[in-house]
Protein backbone atom coordinates (compact mmCIF):
# COMPACT_ATOMS: atom_id res chain seq x y z
CA UNK A 1 0.00 0.00 0.00
CA UNK A 2 1.20 3.57 -0.91
CA UNK A 3 -0.13 7.23 -0.14
CA UNK A 4 -0.27 9.43 -3.04
CA UNK A 5 -1.40 12.79 -2.52
CA UNK A 6 -3.33 14.96 -4.92
CA UNK A 7 -3.27 12.04 -7.34
CA UNK A 8 -6.66 13.55 -8.66
CA UNK A 9 -4.75 16.49 -10.40
CA UNK A 10 -2.88 16.26 -13.56
CA UNK A 11 0.39 14.26 -13.27
CA UNK A 12 -0.83 12.52 -9.65
CA UNK A 13 -3.90 10.62 -11.86
CA UNK A 14 -1.67 9.53 -14.56
CA UNK A 15 0.51 7.99 -12.00
CA UNK A 16 -2.16 6.10 -10.01
CA UNK A 17 -3.81 4.28 -13.00
CA UNK A 18 0.13 3.58 -14.36
CA UNK A 19 0.76 2.81 -11.25
CA UNK A 20 -2.10 0.27 -10.55
CA UNK A 21 -1.33 -0.88 -14.32
CA UNK A 22 2.46 -1.85 -13.62
CA UNK A 23 2.65 -3.12 -9.87
CA UNK A 24 -0.93 -3.43 -8.81
CA UNK A 25 0.13 -2.64 -5.20
CA UNK A 26 -2.73 -0.51 -3.97
CA UNK A 27 -3.33 3.05 -3.65
CA UNK A 28 -4.51 5.32 -0.92
CA UNK A 29 -5.50 8.83 -3.03
CA UNK A 30 -5.64 12.08 -0.98
CA UNK A 31 -7.14 14.78 -2.49
CA UNK A 32 -8.40 18.30 -1.40
CA UNK A 33 -9.95 18.61 -4.70
CA UNK A 34 -9.22 22.15 -5.68
CA UNK A 35 -10.54 23.36 -9.19
CA UNK A 36 -7.45 21.16 -10.53
CA UNK A 37 -8.54 17.80 -8.68
CA UNK A 38 -10.41 16.58 -10.98
CA UNK A 39 -12.14 12.88 -10.34
CA UNK A 40 -13.36 12.10 -13.88
CA UNK A 41 -9.48 11.70 -14.07
CA UNK A 42 -9.85 8.72 -12.40
CA UNK A 43 -13.22 7.21 -14.02
CA UNK A 44 -11.27 3.76 -15.28
CA UNK A 45 -10.57 3.11 -11.59
CA UNK A 46 -14.30 3.14 -10.74
CA UNK A 47 -15.19 0.14 -8.42
CA UNK A 48 -11.65 -1.33 -8.46
CA UNK A 49 -10.78 -1.70 -4.91
CA UNK A 50 -6.52 -1.23 -4.94
CA UNK A 51 -7.84 2.35 -5.34
CA UNK A 52 -8.83 4.37 -2.27
CA UNK A 53 -10.35 7.84 -2.44
CA UNK A 54 -9.94 10.47 0.38
CA UNK A 55 -11.07 14.11 -0.11
CA UNK A 56 -8.94 16.02 2.20
CA UNK A 57 -5.44 17.93 3.08
CA UNK A 58 -2.65 17.16 3.10
CA UNK A 59 -1.95 19.80 5.83
CA UNK A 60 -4.93 18.38 7.84
CA UNK A 61 -2.84 16.21 10.71
CA UNK A 62 -5.56 14.87 12.02
CA UNK A 63 -6.45 13.42 9.30
CA UNK A 64 -3.05 12.28 7.73
CA UNK A 65 -2.18 10.87 11.05
CA UNK A 66 -4.99 8.32 11.14
CA UNK A 67 -4.20 7.57 7.19
CA UNK A 68 -1.31 6.87 7.89
CA UNK A 69 -2.68 4.72 11.18
CA UNK A 70 -5.06 2.82 9.19
CA UNK A 71 -3.16 1.85 6.08
CA UNK A 72 0.26 1.61 6.92
CA UNK A 73 2.01 2.74 3.75
CA UNK A 74 5.33 1.74 2.92
CA UNK A 75 5.51 5.03 0.63
CA UNK A 76 4.14 8.42 0.90
CA UNK A 77 4.00 9.96 -2.93
CA UNK A 78 3.53 13.65 -2.77
CA UNK A 79 1.72 15.66 -5.54
CA UNK A 80 -0.21 17.53 -4.08
CA UNK A 81 0.47 21.31 -4.92
CA UNK A 82 -1.25 24.36 -6.07
CA UNK A 83 1.17 24.52 -9.67
CA UNK A 84 0.12 26.98 -11.38
CA UNK A 85 2.48 29.99 -12.05
CA UNK A 86 -0.37 32.49 -12.91
CA UNK A 87 -2.70 32.03 -10.54
CA UNK A 88 0.45 32.27 -8.21
CA UNK A 89 0.96 35.86 -9.45
CA UNK A 90 -2.12 37.02 -8.78
CA UNK A 91 -2.52 35.41 -5.62
CA UNK A 92 0.36 33.53 -4.13
CA UNK A 93 -1.24 32.92 -0.60
CA UNK A 94 -2.32 29.65 -1.45
CA UNK A 95 0.71 28.37 -2.88
CA UNK A 96 2.24 29.67 0.40
CA UNK A 97 -0.58 27.13 2.15
CA UNK A 98 -0.39 24.03 0.37
CA UNK A 99 3.13 23.74 -0.92
CA UNK A 100 5.17 24.98 2.19
CA UNK A 101 2.46 24.86 5.46
CA UNK A 102 0.68 22.40 3.78
CA UNK A 103 3.97 20.03 2.72
CA UNK A 104 5.10 20.97 6.55
CA UNK A 105 2.07 19.57 7.81
CA UNK A 106 2.61 16.15 6.31
CA UNK A 107 6.05 15.77 7.15
CA UNK A 108 5.38 16.04 10.67
CA UNK A 109 2.70 13.13 10.46
CA UNK A 110 5.38 11.33 8.32
CA UNK A 111 7.56 12.05 11.41
CA UNK A 112 5.03 10.75 13.76
CA UNK A 113 4.72 7.70 11.84
CA UNK A 114 7.83 6.89 11.15
CA UNK A 115 9.61 7.42 13.95
CA UNK A 116 7.53 4.72 15.65
CA UNK A 117 8.09 2.37 12.68
CA UNK A 118 9.93 -1.13 14.24
CA UNK A 119 14.18 -0.52 11.98
CA UNK A 120 12.88 -2.98 8.93
CA UNK A 121 9.94 -0.74 8.54
CA UNK A 122 12.05 1.93 8.61
CA UNK A 123 14.35 1.40 6.59
CA UNK A 124 11.88 0.62 3.54
CA UNK A 125 9.83 3.58 3.86
CA UNK A 126 10.16 6.44 1.55
CA UNK A 127 8.55 10.04 1.45
CA UNK A 128 9.09 10.76 -2.19
CA UNK A 129 8.53 14.40 -3.11
CA UNK A 130 7.30 15.28 -6.33
CA UNK A 131 8.90 19.04 -7.50
CA UNK A 132 9.80 21.28 -10.19
CA UNK A 133 12.92 22.25 -12.12
CA UNK A 134 11.50 26.06 -11.64
CA UNK A 135 13.11 25.71 -8.48
CA UNK A 136 16.54 26.62 -10.48
CA UNK A 137 15.31 29.37 -11.63
CA UNK A 138 16.29 30.77 -15.49
CA UNK A 139 19.11 30.30 -18.19
CA UNK A 140 20.71 32.32 -19.88
CA UNK A 141 20.46 30.69 -24.07
CA UNK A 142 24.24 28.87 -23.53
CA UNK A 143 23.95 28.32 -19.95
CA UNK A 144 24.45 24.50 -19.14
CA UNK A 145 21.21 22.80 -18.01
CA UNK A 146 20.35 22.73 -14.49
CA UNK A 147 22.12 19.49 -12.29
CA UNK A 148 21.18 18.55 -9.21
CA UNK A 149 23.70 20.73 -7.37
CA UNK A 150 22.69 24.13 -9.43
CA UNK A 151 21.47 26.70 -6.48
CA UNK A 152 17.99 27.32 -5.97
CA UNK A 153 17.22 30.65 -7.66
CA UNK A 154 13.20 30.63 -8.42
CA UNK A 155 11.65 33.66 -9.39
CA UNK A 156 8.23 33.28 -9.48
CA UNK A 157 5.55 32.71 -6.15
CA UNK A 158 4.96 29.31 -7.24
CA UNK A 159 8.26 27.85 -8.04
CA UNK A 160 9.37 29.63 -4.38
CA UNK A 161 6.98 27.67 -2.35
CA UNK A 162 8.18 24.70 -4.46
CA UNK A 163 11.49 25.38 -3.80
CA UNK A 164 10.65 25.88 0.39
CA UNK A 165 9.02 22.33 0.06
CA UNK A 166 12.21 20.72 -1.28
CA UNK A 167 14.13 22.56 1.40
CA UNK A 168 12.04 20.89 4.21
CA UNK A 169 12.11 17.65 2.55
CA UNK A 170 15.79 18.12 2.28
CA UNK A 171 16.19 19.21 6.07
CA UNK A 172 13.74 16.39 7.67
CA UNK A 173 16.40 14.07 5.97
CA UNK A 174 19.64 15.28 7.51
CA UNK A 175 17.83 16.27 10.85
CA UNK A 176 15.64 13.26 11.45
CA UNK A 177 16.61 10.43 8.81
CA UNK A 178 13.44 9.91 7.05
CA UNK A 179 14.26 8.37 4.02
CA UNK A 180 13.19 11.01 1.49
CA UNK A 181 13.40 11.39 -1.98
CA UNK A 182 12.89 14.00 -4.59
CA UNK A 183 12.34 14.10 -8.39
CA UNK A 184 12.35 17.82 -9.96
CA UNK A 185 10.79 18.02 -13.19
CA UNK A 186 10.65 19.76 -16.20
CA UNK A 187 7.68 20.85 -18.25
CA UNK A 188 5.13 17.74 -19.05
CA UNK A 189 1.96 17.12 -21.03
CA UNK A 190 0.08 14.86 -21.50
CA UNK A 191 -3.45 13.29 -21.03
CA UNK A 192 -5.90 14.94 -18.08
CA UNK A 193 -3.91 18.11 -18.00
CA UNK A 194 -6.20 21.23 -17.22
CA UNK A 195 -6.64 23.44 -20.25
CA UNK A 196 -5.21 26.42 -18.17
CA UNK A 197 -1.97 25.51 -19.37
CA UNK A 198 -0.12 26.29 -22.62
CA UNK A 199 -0.56 22.67 -24.51
CA UNK A 200 -4.11 21.76 -23.86
CA UNK A 201 -5.14 25.37 -23.82
CA UNK A 202 -4.10 25.60 -27.65
CA UNK A 203 -5.41 22.38 -28.56
CA UNK A 204 -8.81 23.23 -26.79
CA UNK A 205 -8.99 27.28 -28.11
CA UNK A 206 -8.21 25.95 -31.40
CA UNK A 207 -11.03 23.31 -31.83
CA UNK A 208 -13.60 26.05 -30.40
CA UNK A 209 -12.41 29.02 -32.58
CA UNK A 210 -10.72 31.38 -30.07
CA UNK A 211 -7.35 33.21 -30.12
CA UNK A 212 -4.16 31.05 -29.00
CA UNK A 213 -2.86 33.72 -26.73
CA UNK A 214 1.24 33.71 -26.93
CA UNK A 215 2.91 35.56 -23.79
CA UNK A 216 5.43 37.97 -25.01
CA UNK A 217 8.05 36.92 -28.05
CA UNK A 218 6.85 33.37 -27.55
CA UNK A 219 10.98 32.61 -27.46
CA UNK A 220 10.34 31.27 -23.49
CA UNK A 221 12.00 27.69 -24.05
CA UNK A 222 11.22 24.86 -21.64
CA UNK A 223 12.29 21.01 -21.56
CA UNK A 224 8.80 18.79 -22.10
CA UNK A 225 8.51 15.40 -20.62
CA UNK A 226 5.27 13.40 -21.72
CA UNK A 227 3.65 12.88 -18.28
CA UNK A 228 3.76 8.54 -18.49
CA UNK A 229 7.52 9.19 -18.66
CA UNK A 230 7.37 11.10 -15.87
CA UNK A 231 5.64 8.54 -13.82
CA UNK A 232 7.83 6.13 -14.74
CA UNK A 233 10.87 8.09 -13.71
CA UNK A 234 8.76 8.49 -10.25
CA UNK A 235 8.22 4.81 -10.25
CA UNK A 236 12.18 3.88 -10.61
CA UNK A 237 13.15 6.48 -8.02
CA UNK A 238 10.36 4.56 -5.33
CA UNK A 239 11.99 1.12 -6.23
CA UNK A 240 16.26 2.21 -6.70
CA UNK A 241 16.59 6.04 -5.12
CA UNK A 242 19.00 6.84 -2.32
CA UNK A 243 17.30 8.16 0.72
CA UNK A 244 18.13 12.11 1.02
CA UNK A 245 19.28 12.55 -3.00
CA UNK A 246 17.29 14.34 -5.75
CA UNK A 247 16.85 13.19 -8.70
CA UNK A 248 16.34 15.55 -12.23
CA UNK A 249 13.93 14.75 -14.51
CA UNK A 250 14.13 15.40 -18.07
CA UNK A 251 13.01 14.79 -21.93
CA UNK A 252 16.26 16.04 -23.89
CA UNK A 253 13.47 18.37 -25.51
CA UNK A 254 14.28 21.94 -25.37
CA UNK A 255 11.59 24.18 -27.45
CA UNK A 256 10.50 27.27 -27.44
CA UNK A 257 6.31 28.23 -26.37
CA UNK A 258 6.23 29.34 -29.99
CA UNK A 259 7.57 25.85 -31.83
CA UNK A 260 5.13 23.64 -29.57
CA UNK A 261 1.95 26.09 -30.41
CA UNK A 262 2.73 25.87 -34.10
CA UNK A 263 3.49 21.83 -33.84
CA UNK A 264 0.30 21.36 -32.33
CA UNK A 265 -1.82 23.66 -34.93
CA UNK A 266 0.37 21.64 -37.78
CA UNK A 267 -1.12 18.39 -35.79
CA UNK A 268 -4.62 19.55 -35.39
CA UNK A 269 -4.21 21.11 -38.73
CA UNK A 270 -3.61 16.79 -40.15
CA UNK A 271 -6.46 15.52 -37.50
CA UNK A 272 -8.92 17.39 -37.72
CA UNK A 273 -8.73 20.64 -40.65
CA UNK A 274 -10.97 23.83 -39.82
CA UNK A 275 -14.24 23.41 -41.55
CA UNK A 276 -12.56 26.66 -43.45
CA UNK A 277 -10.14 24.88 -44.46
CA UNK A 278 -7.01 27.64 -43.29
CA UNK A 279 -4.91 26.68 -40.63
CA UNK A 280 -5.31 26.82 -37.18
CA UNK A 281 -2.00 28.88 -36.77
CA UNK A 282 -3.94 31.80 -38.05
CA UNK A 283 -5.66 32.11 -34.53
CA UNK A 284 -2.13 33.00 -32.38
CA UNK A 285 -2.42 35.87 -30.84
CA UNK A 286 0.82 37.77 -28.82
CA UNK A 287 -0.54 38.88 -25.37
CA UNK A 288 1.33 40.63 -22.97
CA UNK A 289 3.86 38.75 -21.31
CA UNK A 290 3.97 37.17 -17.90
CA UNK A 291 5.56 39.49 -15.24
CA UNK A 292 9.23 37.69 -14.29
CA UNK A 293 9.04 35.23 -17.02
CA UNK A 294 12.05 32.63 -16.69
CA UNK A 295 13.29 32.51 -20.24
CA UNK A 296 14.44 29.38 -20.13
CA UNK A 297 14.32 25.87 -18.20
CA UNK A 298 17.27 23.09 -19.43
CA UNK A 299 17.50 19.79 -17.34
CA UNK A 300 20.20 17.65 -17.09
CA UNK A 301 18.97 13.90 -16.25
CA UNK A 302 22.11 12.35 -16.40
CA UNK A 303 21.53 11.02 -12.95
CA UNK A 304 18.99 9.22 -12.85
CA UNK A 305 20.13 8.33 -16.43
CA UNK A 306 23.16 6.65 -15.25
CA UNK A 307 22.31 5.73 -11.81
CA UNK A 308 19.04 4.55 -11.98
CA UNK A 309 19.21 3.55 -15.69
CA UNK A 310 15.84 5.05 -16.61
CA UNK A 311 15.03 7.29 -19.89
CA UNK A 312 12.08 8.54 -21.45
CA UNK A 313 10.18 6.09 -23.93
CA UNK A 314 7.97 8.81 -25.83
CA UNK A 315 10.05 11.56 -28.14
CA UNK A 316 7.81 14.77 -28.22
CA UNK A 317 7.10 13.80 -32.09
CA UNK A 318 5.51 10.74 -30.52
CA UNK A 319 3.90 11.88 -26.87
CA UNK A 320 2.23 15.51 -28.13
CA UNK A 321 0.61 13.33 -31.55
CA UNK A 322 -0.77 10.49 -28.16
CA UNK A 323 -1.77 13.80 -26.91
CA UNK A 324 -3.55 15.85 -29.08
CA UNK A 325 -5.45 12.49 -29.75
CA UNK A 326 -6.56 11.74 -26.71
CA UNK A 327 -7.83 15.37 -26.44
CA UNK A 328 -9.63 15.27 -30.14
CA UNK A 329 -11.20 11.16 -28.73
CA UNK A 330 -12.59 12.84 -25.07
CA UNK A 331 -14.46 16.20 -26.01
CA UNK A 332 -16.82 15.09 -22.62
CA UNK A 333 -14.15 15.53 -20.74
CA UNK A 334 -13.09 18.53 -21.97
CA UNK A 335 -16.25 19.76 -21.72
CA UNK A 336 -17.10 18.57 -18.27
CA UNK A 337 -13.98 20.92 -17.22
CA UNK A 338 -14.91 23.84 -19.00
CA UNK A 339 -18.87 23.88 -17.76
CA UNK A 340 -17.57 23.02 -14.26
CA UNK A 341 -19.57 19.76 -14.54
CA UNK A 342 -16.52 17.83 -13.37
CA UNK A 343 -16.51 19.36 -10.04
CA UNK A 344 -20.14 17.23 -9.02
CA UNK A 345 -18.52 14.31 -10.24
CA UNK A 346 -17.38 13.38 -6.92
CA UNK A 347 -20.73 13.76 -5.02
CA UNK A 348 -22.22 10.84 -7.51
CA UNK A 349 -19.11 8.58 -7.23
CA UNK A 350 -17.65 8.56 -3.66
CA UNK A 351 -20.70 10.20 -1.70
CA UNK A 352 -18.48 13.15 -1.02
CA UNK A 353 -19.33 17.20 -0.89
P1 LIG B 1 -2.36 19.77 -10.65
O1 LIG B 1 -2.61 21.20 -10.29
O2 LIG B 1 -2.95 19.23 -11.90
O3 LIG B 1 -2.84 18.82 -9.46
C1 LIG B 1 -2.62 19.13 -8.12
C2 LIG B 1 -3.54 18.25 -7.28
O4 LIG B 1 -3.27 18.51 -5.90
C3 LIG B 1 -5.03 18.53 -7.50
O5 LIG B 1 -5.72 17.31 -7.66
C4 LIG B 1 -5.46 19.26 -6.24
O6 LIG B 1 -6.82 19.03 -5.90
C5 LIG B 1 -4.52 18.66 -5.22
N1 LIG B 1 -4.30 19.55 -4.06
C6 LIG B 1 -4.04 20.87 -4.07
N2 LIG B 1 -3.89 21.31 -2.82
C7 LIG B 1 -4.06 20.25 -1.99
C8 LIG B 1 -4.00 20.06 -0.60
N3 LIG B 1 -3.76 21.08 0.24
N4 LIG B 1 -4.18 18.83 -0.10
C9 LIG B 1 -4.44 17.78 -0.91
N5 LIG B 1 -4.53 17.89 -2.25
C10 LIG B 1 -4.32 19.11 -2.79
O7 LIG B 1 -0.77 19.63 -10.65
P2 LIG B 1 0.17 18.68 -11.53
O8 LIG B 1 0.53 19.38 -12.77
O9 LIG B 1 -0.41 17.31 -11.59
O10 LIG B 1 1.46 18.65 -10.61
C11 LIG B 1 1.60 17.69 -9.56
C12 LIG B 1 2.92 17.94 -8.86
O11 LIG B 1 3.99 17.83 -9.79
C13 LIG B 1 3.03 19.32 -8.23
O12 LIG B 1 3.69 19.19 -6.99
C14 LIG B 1 3.88 20.11 -9.21
O13 LIG B 1 4.62 21.10 -8.56
C15 LIG B 1 4.78 19.02 -9.75
N6 LIG B 1 5.29 19.24 -11.12
C16 LIG B 1 4.42 19.54 -12.13
C17 LIG B 1 4.92 19.67 -13.42
C18 LIG B 1 4.02 19.96 -14.59
O14 LIG B 1 4.50 20.18 -15.70
N7 LIG B 1 2.70 19.93 -14.43
C19 LIG B 1 6.29 19.52 -13.66
C20 LIG B 1 7.14 19.21 -12.59
C21 LIG B 1 6.63 19.05 -11.32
Amino acid sequence: MILVTGAAGFIGSNFVIDWLAQSGEAVVNLDKLTYAGNPENLKNLQGDARHVFVQGDIGDRALVDQLLKDHAPRAVVNFAAESHVDRSIHGPGEFIQTNVVGTFNLLESVRAHWTALGDADKAAFRFLHVSTDEVYGTLGPDDAPFTETTPFAPNSPYSASKASSDHLVRAYHHTYGIPVLTTNCSNNYGPYHFPEKLIPLVIVNALQGKPLPIYGDGQQVRDWLFVKDHCSAIRRVLEAGQPGETYNVGGWNEMANIEIVQKVCALLDEFRPRADGKPYNEQITYVKDRPGHDRRYAIDARKIHTELGWKPVETFESGIRKTVQWYLDNPEWVAHVQSGAYRNWIGTQYGAA
